[in-house]
């Protein structure tokens, strides 16, 4: 995929210049001697003696892409999941043995000090992952390109249990010092909201009342085996110089220093809603800031590398939106374009689409966002005129050459009409751009028959597919060591950078000898995750049993419930007939909960319940065991995600847009047990059905179903199993001291189960069956986790990013210079 030429010659550093590297950086920047240095000096001493290293190769790449005055993207988005960088960031620059060696040498363990990384959680889940590999794919592919987000001083709150029950806890990253960033005090840009408007003749004035500071915080994205690197800028508020300009203008200095505190809000705390959409003024003002501060940057360096010129903007700038989060980009181009810049509208709206696109991630409806009139109005006068005339633009538009029909019009407006009049943002982004992607082929199918079908008549040249992809430098490299080195072992090296070569593994498939060492590897990192358990839960796990994995945000969507209804239905048949012959699950959960989101917080618990009943059951004689992993995240993900046999991916179908940790599990080697949904299927595809479980309705027959009444109940008194399980909760057998605990969402299942997890339980636990069944056979089972892998080789994040390259950015990969 990526020419010779980009391989990057690691400098020839040795044991000991790395070692004086260390030191010089613990005493000179840091300011300890090696006698006083604690874990986490020792850890900012190795960060900034590896930074140094990457350093070197940014500045030269970002020196090329100015000189080659090269067309490039911004991708904006309100969240970025990087997780941590050193491990990363050393096996890219091919220093890691190195570090490994040098620190040793000075009496530490490379191990102990990569575990006291921050892992900065600026992100809730698949949407903000994917942004990180992006960044990780971008760096490595050469593409000229950079990421754009908020620098929340608080990232994703941090999950402990307490007495089975999510609590939340602040996550004070910041706080144990960011060694990686790079404070660009020069990079500062004014961000203003609310105040007036007035016209003078055709031109809009608009008198801001509020004015912040965007500060900008770089972080450097290392690409692997090359010297290029991306940069991901950082926002923050700052506090120093804001004032509110109207109580500032009376006179009221008081008053102005007052708002402070309020104001720096905006890049506080990341929202922790995943999938869902929470309407609240703090989260517009994010978005704006975001957006605002972003494309000041963009025009000014544009500007700048181009004699001051902005008539070309759309030729040199491509800027992609990860969801609707950022799309005020859009009609903040417009308002600087047309107010600022002096352009016509019809010329600035020409260069606006050309200039945006947009990744929709979602089809359900509670997650899409509208923004109530009266709160643009007051928080973004303009935005709102400008979205306004670009509505009556395009209306007119449709009503002449697409329908006139009154319901078709109103149906397509970007206000919604009703009580509270909204603005529709995935309308905007649609009409704003020139391309609109989904994230698989299954998702981006729906988005055009569904979500946007309207649209889809008025610019049906304007949808595409764009299936996701992951880091293989992250999510085997990092996460999975043993593994990487069984891959370098029988098909080179070069899988890490152009992942379709796991295909080379294919004559080894049925080969005894690496489906042995596959299996040893899969057993080492349950070992692994067995350890963890232990010394963070106090529970034993057998390495030895099915570790049947499903970790991911807890959203009635991805049906947790299913899950726990398949687990304790299994309880139930164990309990029955204790002497059969068992084959032993680990079943183990992870996710977190948005805070406000009651069903998920009930789903945590009721997971805790049955672990607390199922894993002090004597008579299972440790078969059987269930375990919620709390605070799930990156790190978390890199320890789980490799020990796993079975990975869980059962959204109901026409759920889930793509899903990413389906793909991490199949390239670390567990078997996808999942719906007909999102990238499973492609999955599917590729793997071949002998080598994958799939179950459940098809998003025909989910339809089908909602068309004609779907009746829970039905299934419910036709399934024996499920109805005990059910019964069991609904009368507290797994809540003995609160009997009605799960009432109202046992319910809510009964009554409407949305999702339908009843109507897919039985072919889902019929499923499970198959996989003990293939479990006895160990060497098929491994021969198809090894079939699995060596067909995978689709799903790495840069052959996504290239397809976002050549077909929406029309950006090429740099030539580098030595
Ligand atoms: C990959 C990943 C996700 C996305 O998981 P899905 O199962 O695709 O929803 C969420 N959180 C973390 C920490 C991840 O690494």
């Amino acid at each position: 995929m990526l020419d010779k030429d980009f391989i990057y010659e690691s400098p020839k550093l040795t044991v000991e210049a790395l070692k004086q590297a260390i030191v010089s950086k613990l005493v000179f920047d840091i300011g300890r001697s090696a006698q006083e240095a604690t874990t986490r000096d020792w850890l900012n001493a190795t960060v900034y003696a590896v930074r140094d290293f990457v350093a070197e190769g940014w500045i030269q790449t970002v020196n090329q892409f100015r000189e080659e005055k090269t067309r490039r993207v911004y991708y904006l988005s309100m969240e970025f999941l990087m997780g941590r960088v050193l491990s990363n960031a050393m096996l890219s620059e091919g220093v890691y043995d190195t570090a490994k060696q040098a620190l040793s040498e000075l009496g530490l363990v490379l191990e102990d000090i990569l575990e006291k990384e921050a892992d900065p959680g600026l992100g809730n889940g698949g949407l903000g992952r994917l942004a990180a590999c992006f960044m990780d794919s971008i760096a490595t592919c050469n593409l000229p390109g950079m990421g754009y987000g908020i620098r929340y001083e608080y990232g994703m709150f941090k999950q402990t249990i307490e007495d089975g029950s999510q609590v939340e806890k602040p996550d004070a990253w910041i706080a144990k010092g960011a060694p990686w960033e790079f404070t660009r005090a020069s990079k500062r840009y004014r961000v203003r909201f609310g105040g007036n408007l007035h016209f003078e003749g055709e031109k809009c004035i608009w008198t801001p009342s509020e004015e912040i500071t965007a500060l900008a915080y770089d972080n450097i994205v290392p690409g692997y085996e090359t010297k290029s690197a991306a940069t991901l800028r950082l926002w923050t508020a700052n506090a120093g110089d804001i004032f509110n300009l109207a109580n500032f203008n009376k006179g009221d200095y008081f008053g102005a220093i007052e708002e402070r505190s309020s104001i720096e809000n905006v890049s506080r705390v990341l929202y922790p809603d995943d999938s869902t959409w929470a309407g609240r003024e703090l989260r517009l003002r994010q978005e704006y800031f975001l957006v605002s501060a972003s494309l000041q940057d963009i025009i000014k360096r544009h500007k700048k590398f181009h004699g001051g010129k902005i008539a070309n903007l759309a030729d040199k700038v491509a800027i992609h939106l990860n969801d609707t989060h950022p799309a005020l980009a859009i009609p903040e181009l417009m308002h600087i374009l047309v107010d600022q810049e002096g352009i016509s509208w019809k010329k600035a709206w020409d260069m606006t689409r050309r200039i945006f696109s947009y990744t929709c991630h979602t089809l359900m409806s509670e997650a899409l966002e509208t923004w109530p009139i009266e709160l643009m109005a007051k928080v973004l006068p303009r935005h709102l005129q400008m979205i306004y005339e670009i509505n009556a633009e395009f209306l007119e538009y449709v009503r002449t050459y697409v329908s006139a029909d009154v319901d078709f019009i109103r149906r397509v407006s970007l206000i919604e009409e009703g009580n509270q009049r909204k603005v529709r943002m995935g309308w905007l982004s649609v009409v704003g751009s020139h391309k609109v992607n989904g994230v698989a082929e299954i998702h981006s199918d729906l988005m055009v028959s569904s979500t946007f079908a309207d649209f889809a008549k008025i610019y049906p040249e304007r949808f595409t597919n764009v299936t996701n992809g992951v880091t293989p430098r992250r999510w085997i490299g990092v996460a999975n060591p043993k593994l990487a080195a069984l891959f370098d072992k029988y098909i080179g090296t070069e899988w890490r950078k152009d992942l379709s070569q796991l295909s080379l593994l294919k004559p080894y498939i049925g080969k005894p000898e690496i489906i042995g060492e596959l299996a040893k590897i899969k057993f080492a990192n349950k070992k692994r995750l067995a350890r963890y358990v232990k010394n963070t839960l106090d529970i034993e796990i057998n390495p030895n049993a099915i570790f049947d994995v499903q970790v991911k945000r807890i959203h009635e969507y991805k049906r947790q419930i299913l899950n726990v209804l398949q687990i304790i239905s299994r309880y139930n048949q164990m309990i029955a007939n204790p002497e059969k012959n068992w084959q032993s699950r680990v079943f183990i959960l992870a996710g977190k909960a948005a805070s406000a989101y009651y069903t998920a917080k009930q789903t945590i618990r009721l997971i805790n319940d049955i672990a607390e009943v199922i894993n002090n059951d004597e008579r299972l004689k440790g078969r059987l065991k269930v375990v919620f992993i709390p605070n799930y995240s990156v790190s978390i993900a890199e320890i789980i995600i490799p020990a796993a046999d079975i990975s869980e991916q059962i959204s109901l179908a026409g759920t889930e847009a793509s899903g990413t940790s389906n793909m991490k599990f199949a390239l670390n080697g567990a078997l996808t047990l999942g719906t007909l949904d999102g990238a499973n299927v492609e999955i599917l595809e590729n793997v071949g059905e002998d080598n994958i479980f799939i179950f459940g309705n098809t998003v025909e027959q989910v339809e089908e179903l909602r068309r004609n009444g779907y009746s829970p109940v039905t299934f419910y008194q036709q399934d024996e199993e499920l109805r005990q399980a059910v019964d069991q909760i609904a009368l507290g057998h797994f809540s003995p001291k609160e009997p009605t605990r799960y009432q109202g969402l046992i319910d809510s299942l009964r009554n409407y189960d949305y999702y339908q997890s009843f109507a897919d339980f039985r072919s889902y636990a019929d499923m499970q069956a198959k996989v003990d069944e293939k479990y006895q056979d160990q060497a098929a089972w491994f021969n198809s986790t090894l079939e699995n892998i060596a067909n995978m080789g689709f799903f790495s994040s840069d052959r996504t990013i290239l397809e976002y390259a050549e077909r929406i950015w029309k950006i090429k990969p740099l030539k580098l210079e030595n």
